[in-house]
This record gives C-alpha cells, sequence and structure tokens, in this order.
C-alpha cells in the first residue's frame, strides 16, 4: 500500500493525510472548498489541546474563554469559571492550519468533489473533478452528509441531529449554554475572536428545524445578541446510538471512514472536532503498521466505548427529573451550591472527566455535596445574576 486519497480536508482528513504523509505514504487530499467556514461552534477541550498542543501555540486568530454561563429553562442561571480554558476557532482558520501542516507533510491538496468511489476491485478507484484517479487505499473524511460509503450504510435519522444557527458579528468573553424544557438539545453561544457562533442543535423531526429556529431567535432577543446582519447556517450533527457505535462498519480490505463520515461525536454535548482528529490519527497510524483492520478496536478503546455511555446519558440529561425537577435545573442549582459538583461539571466541560468513570465520581461525592447544598441554605442565597457564590 502506497498510495492514499483521502476525501475531504476537514480536520479528520487533514490530520490523517499530515500522519500518512510523514510516514512516507503518497497522499492526496481532496476537498471541494478546502479551508472554508463549516457551520460549527469551532470550540476545542482540554483533550485536544493536550493530544494537539499546536492548536494552542500557533500565531492563527483564536480565542481562549474560561467563563461558562449555563443557563436552565426557567432562567437559572451558573457561571463555571474553568482553570483550563476552551480555545475556539474560526473552522475557515483552523480547517487552514492543519491543511497546511499537511501540505507541509507532503500531501498533495487537491481542490475537487469526488463524485464516485469504487472500492470493488484490487485498487480503488475514484472520480474526482470529472477526472478518474486511483488509489490503494481510500480514507472518507467527507463529513456527515457523505454520501460515498462502500462497504458500510448510511447514518439513520436517528443517528442525527440537525443544528441550525448564526455567526453574529458581536465580541464576548463568555460560553453560554441554555437548556431548554422537554427538549433534547440545547443552545449555545461560542464567542470567537471576532465574531459569535450562536446556534441550537436537537433531534432531526419534521418541522423540528422551525421550532429550534424560534427557540435560538426567543434566546438571542432575552440575552440582548442583536442579531441584525447575522449569516445563517445549518448542518446535520451525528449523534451515534448504541447499535450504530457497535456494529456499523468503518473499516474495510481498502477503504475507512473517519470524524463524522463515522459519527464519531459525543452524543452528549456534539464535540467531534477531538474526535475527528483522534479518528484520522487512530486510523493513520492503523494503515501506518499494515493493520487498517485494527482501527475500529483502536477507537473503541480510546472513545468509542465512553460513547455509550454519554448515549444513556444524554437520555437522562435532557428528558430526566430528578427531585421533582428536570434534571438540567437541578445541575445548575447544585453548580451554583456545591463547590464539590461545582468541580465536577468543570472537568466535564474541559474534557477531563470521561463518562465511564463519571457515576463513580457523582456517586462517591454525593454526601458532600448534598452537605454542602444543605449549608448553602444557611448562607444569603445567590441572585439569580450573581456569580459570586460559583465561581470557586
Ligand atoms: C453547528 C455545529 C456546531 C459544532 N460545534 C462544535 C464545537 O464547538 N466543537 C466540536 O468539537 N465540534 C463541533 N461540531 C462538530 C464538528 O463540526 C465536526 O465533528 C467536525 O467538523 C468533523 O470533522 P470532519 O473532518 O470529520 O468533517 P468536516 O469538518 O465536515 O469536513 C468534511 C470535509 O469534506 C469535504 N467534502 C464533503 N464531501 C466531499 C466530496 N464529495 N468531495 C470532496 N470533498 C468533500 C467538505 O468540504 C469538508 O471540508 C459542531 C457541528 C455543527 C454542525
Amino acid at each position: 500500500m502506497h498510495e492514499i486519497a483521502i476525501v475531504g480536508g476537514g480536520p479528520a482528513g487533514a490530520l490523517c493525510g499530515e500522519r500518512l504523509a510523514s510516514a512516507g505514504f503518497r497522499v492526496s487530499i481532496y476537498d471541494e472548498h478546502l479551508a472554508w467556514e463549516k457551520p460549527c461552534g469551532g470550540g476545542l477541550t482540554q483533550k485536544a489541546l493536550r493530544a494537539y498542543p499546536f492548536l494552542s501555540e500557533g500565531p492563527q486568530p483564536k480565542k481562549f474563554v474560561k467563563a461558562c454561563e449555563l443557563v436552565s429553562s426557567s432562567g437559572k442561571r451558573a457561571l463555571l469559571s474553568l482553570d483550563r480554558p476552551i480555545v475556539i476557532y474560526s473552522r475557515k482558520v483552523l480547517n487552514g492550519l492543519l491543511l497546511d501542516r499537511a501540505a507541509a507533510a507532503g500531501c498533495e491538496l487537491v481542490r475537487a468533489r469526488v463524485t464516485h468511489v469504487d472500492t470493488s476491485g484490487g485498487a480503488v478507484r475514484l472520480t474526482a473533478g470529472g477526472r478518474d484517479t486511483r488509489a490503494d487505499f481510500v480514507v472518507l473524511a467527507a463529513g456527515a452528509r457523505n454520501p460515498l460509503l462502500p462497504g458500510t450504510t448510511p447514518l439513520k435519522q436517528q443517528d442525527l441531529d440537525i443544528t441550525v444557527g448564526y455567526f453574529i458579528p458581536v465580541a464576548s468573553d463568555r460560553i453560554l449554554v441554555k437548556f431548554l424544557s422537554k427538549f433534547a438539545g440545547y443552545i449555545w453561544s461560542f464567542p470567537r475572536s471576532d465574531h459569535l457562533s450562536v446556534g441550537i442543535c436537537g433531534r432531526l423531526t419534521p418541522g423540528g428545524t422551525r421550532a429550534m429556529k424560534e427557540h435560538l431567535h426567543r434566546f438571542l432577543d432575552a440575552e440582548q445578541i442583536p442579531w441584525d446582519g447575522a449569516c445563517f447556517y445549518s448542518h446535520v450533527l451525528p449523534s451515534p446510538q448504541v447499535d450504530t457505535l457497535r456494529r456499523r462498519p468503518v473499516v474495510g480490505r481498502n477503504w475507512g471512514l473517519v470524524g463524522d463520515a463515522a459519527a464519531w461525536v459525543d452524543p452528549l454535548t456534539g464535540e467531534g472536532l477531538h474526535y475527528a482528529l483522534r479518528s484520522g490519527h487512530l486510523l493513520a497510524d492503523a494503515i501506518a503498521e499494515g493493520r487498517p483492520e485494527s482501527y475500529p478496536a483502536r477507537v473503541r478503546r480510546e472513545f468509542a466505548a465512553d460513547f455509550e455511555f454519554a448515549v444513556h446519558a444524554a437520555r437522562r440529561l435532557f428528558s430526566g427529573n430528578f427531585m421533582g425537577g428536570a434534571v438540567t435545573t437541578r445541575m445548575i442549582q447544585f453548580v451554583r451550591r456545591s463547590p464539590a459538583f461545582c468541580a465536577l461539571m468543570r472537568d466535564l466541560f474541559s474534557g477531563s472527566q470521561d463518562y465511564r468513570t463519571l457515576k463513580r465520581r457523582l456517586w462517591s461525592q454525593l454526601g458532600l455535596t448534598l452537605g454542602e447544598i444543605f449549608q448553602s441554605f444557611f448562607r444569603p442565597a445567590p441572585g439569580p445574576n450573581s456569580f459570586d457564590a460559583v465561581s470557586h
């Protein structure tokens, strides 16, 4: 195996290409846009920054954010002061950075749409920009809408969320996350270096998009975020179910899926950038070792097994009740009243708390959390917009 074709030059394809070219393969990355402003929040948590320090070190414009404000459906608010920042990029800048690194490692970047992939013969045959070409192996990194799926099935409707949002030319230093009543999703506002990416994600249902837009507009008005002249976007976001995580083929003899194409997105938070980078990296390592078939086990060990816990946690978070109220509302009240619970949420948001050990941590500190909550009733209650009591 020597020639590798990569369809898609987003984070998954670009990092996979960089690793393979560095290992001595001849790599062509095909993307119809190359670096572009893909609809996205652009937030990178500590997981990604630890694995790829160049993401926080380079001169490219980006925003380091340590303040994350949670808002419940009833308007209760709590501020998480993160000890390690989330870094937020415009996707055009992030994709450009990753593609530049791939080119510097030796990848050929081709601006072309791939319209056909045939993996049935010895060599892979592709049609890119109307021209036929061949490769020994094809990496499919073309995102969640990708119809090029040799040897596997498309994602089902229940594996997909829909997002709608706006890029808004407003400055802020704070991430906002708002939960809604009886709604399996949330609204976010992510500040970038010169604008906000504000959006809402939820289940892909008939008529759902219009209702989501209405929620989003109400949020923008309530938060007094002026959105005249904002640029609208909409995109699907994988939210894989357990069966898909366990059974959908993601690699074959001469092909492999990475990033959103493989549905490697955290089913609870919608975080996909870290998993796009990691899956591109893990497939490249498996190919370089001559064992592409080992890729699913690598992914499972590193994060796909954790995603199965996230599927259950998402159901509990968005639809569950606890002590007579919505779980999201209780969560925000607990953040306001318990430093131990606040620290747990901080670790979850910054990406250093996985789901597998979350339940154990919740139980092991339950006594402390309840004690802190009980004691907090003997202190003056924090006002609805006061963060003094929650910036631990
Ligand atoms: C609204 C929204 C907000 C999000 N916010 C966050 C966030 O804040 N943090 C986070 O971690 N994740 C976020 N995500 C998820 C994240 O955007 C994705 O997980 C990530 O972009 C996946 O990277 P990828 O390389 O797999 O795919 P993509 O980034 O989608 O890249 C696919 C590339 O393939 C190209 N392509 C597609 N088809 C073809 C073709 N036929 N021929 C040639 N090229 C093709 C496209 O041009 C594109 O450049 C968000 C997603 C959405 C929709």
